[in-house]
């Protein structure tokens, strides 16, 4: 089939690659020259594994082609997907301007019996407007909308598309129907299942699967609190509750929280809908709640070990959101950064592949070229992100590049066990700590009997580090500061 795509980020050039790979005739078209101009020379302008080498192929194969010119995209398409970014405005609804310019540049140039899908994540209700608006537009030319969600994951996208799970089809016709399922077929046909609906709640599954998902993430950090003030292991109660087919252990990993372009501006405007519907869902608000309450954990955790900020040099491993990635939008290592710069503390990060973006984004932030520069007289390290290099550290070589042998593992990534063999004062999250004693006491011959460090049994008092800050233009501050582009 012949498929346009409008705007090739994350999910829309994932899009492009992957119906192209299916056999289709694929044209992304982005409003971004630059963009365009490297996608075309076959340069993704983000980091996914795979990306790049299935957008030479297809790029090769001439089933995939891209433009900044609307009629070359849409004039000759059977489908085009709307793939372009909903940001959160200040108040926290999707800000849907980019997809209305989507919906008029398919009515300017669209031929008769277009499919319209909106991939983008929308308000219930939305494709009702992108109806009215093409049909203002351009009154007369016959046309059908269908909601169609991105459930893919950064960082794992390229598999999430070529073998999806579902595939969410909501739409009002036969035609639309049978449109989808034809330019589905070399998916459903190995395998993946089909859900077909109406549009609304195609429109609102997809809400409610990331609010679940992040619920299940603030479920567990919450625990990760308690248990630390409990003295209990949340790893060990997170496995009991995992046990349980009915909980299912994934998404209970504990650690600084969910981040990226979908959990955090999905979720606040899940609770403005709710709210704009009649039904207020405060539930929602305080998954977030307990999401920026992670990023303060960890800094109190840096705090405790290191007494005073000012002055102090702390080293962060990871600054995307989540390993695969190099997006640093709502990245919860970045939070940290901030809170930590705030007070007075001096930050280097590390990531594999996320420092050009993350500089970009907090320019204030100083960069490293490994971990062990970063830590290179760092009186602490923080684990943000778990990528798998970092599970392999020389933690000997570690230590002796650090000022103060001391790590805060957002991420519970470490063995207990290797942490206190290499002598450091290790602070998982949600699990106890490794204490060395530092003090010499007569006792001993060499450390006090007593804990050195006072674990803080105080109640919980963060100060609040929202991953979202809203900017006077409207739209918000994306915690990353960045477009995502490069
Ligand atoms: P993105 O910022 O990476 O990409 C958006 C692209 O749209 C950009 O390249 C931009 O230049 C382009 N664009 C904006 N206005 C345009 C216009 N009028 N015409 C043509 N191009 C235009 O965003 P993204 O991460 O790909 O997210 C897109 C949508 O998909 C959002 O609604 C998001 O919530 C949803 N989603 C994202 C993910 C994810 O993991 N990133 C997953 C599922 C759903």
């Amino acid at each position: 089939m012949r498929v346009a795509v409008i705007g090739t980020g994350h999910v829309g050039l994932i899009t492009c690659v992957t119906f192209a790979r299916a056999g289709h005739h694929v044209v992304g078209l982005d409003s971004d020259d630059h963009k365009v101009a490297f996608l075309a020379a076959g340069e993704p302008p983000f980091y996914e594994p795979g990306l790049e080498d299935l957008l030479h192929e297809e790029l090769e194969a001439g089933r995939l082609r891209f433009t900044s010119h609307p009629e070359e995209a849409v004039a000759g398409a059977e489908v085009a997907f709307i793939c372009v970014g909903t940001p959160p405005l200040a108040n926290g609804e999707a800000s849907l301007v980019a997809v209305e310019e989507a919906a008029r540049a398919v009515a300017l140039h669209a031929p008769d019996g277009i499919v319209v899908v909106e991939k983008s994540t929308v308000p219930a209700g939305t494709a009702e407007r992108v109806a009215v608006t093409i049909a203002r537009e351009r009154p007369g030319l016959k046309f059908h909308v269908v909601s169609n969600p991105e459930f893919l994951r950064e960082g794992r996208a390229i598999a999430d598309s070529l073998r999806p799970d579902r595939i969410l089809v909501g739409a009002g016709s036969v035609r639309a129907f049978q449109a989808m399922r034809r330019l589905y077929r070399p998916f459903t046909r190995a395998g993946a299942t089909l859900i077909e609906t109406d549009v609304p709640t195609a429109e609102l599954a997809k809400h409610a699967c990331n609010a679940f998902l992040a619920l299940k993430i603030s479920f567990g950090n919450a625990l990760a609190r308690i248990c630390e003030l409990a003295g209990a292991d949340v790893v060990a109660v997170a496995d009991v509750m995992g046990a349980d087919h009915r909980i299912g252990r994934d998404f209970l990993d504990v650690g600084l929280g969910y981040g990226g372009y979908c959990f955090p501006k999905d979720l606040v405007a899940f609770e403005r809908l709710a709210e704009r519907l009649g039904y207020p869902f405060p539930l929602l608000r305080e998954i977030a709640r307990i999401n920026d309450e992670a990023v303060e954990a960890a800094a109190m955790k840096v705090a405790e070990a290191l007494w005073n900020l000012e002055g102090k040099r702390v080293a962060l491993f990871g600054l995307a959101f989540k390993p695969g990635t190099d997006d640093v939008r709502f990245s919860p290592a970045l939070a940290l950064a901030r809170r930590l710069l705030r007070a007075g503390a001096r930050v280097i990060g590390y990531d594999p592949r996320a420092t050009a973006l993350a500089s970009e984004a907090m320019p204030e932030l100083e960069l490293a070229a490994d971990p062990y520069e970063a830590a290179d007289g760092a009186h602490c390290a923080v684990l943000c992100t778990d990528w798998d290099e970092f599970g392999t550290l020389d933690l000997a070589r570690l230590r002796r590049a650090m000022r103060y042998p001391v790590l805060v593992d957002g991420r519970n990534m470490f063995d207990r066990a290797d942490m206190e063999e290499a002598g450091f004062a290790y602070y998982p999250t949600g699990r106890p700590p490794v204490l060395p004693n530092l003090l010499w006491s007569p006792a001993n011959g060499n450390g006090s009997p007593k804990r050195p460090h006072p674990v803080s049994t105080a109640p919980f008092r963060p100060e609040r580090e929202p991953l979202t800050e809203p900017a006077a233009d409207g739209h918000a501050i994306l915690g990353a500061g960045t477009s995502g582009r490069r």
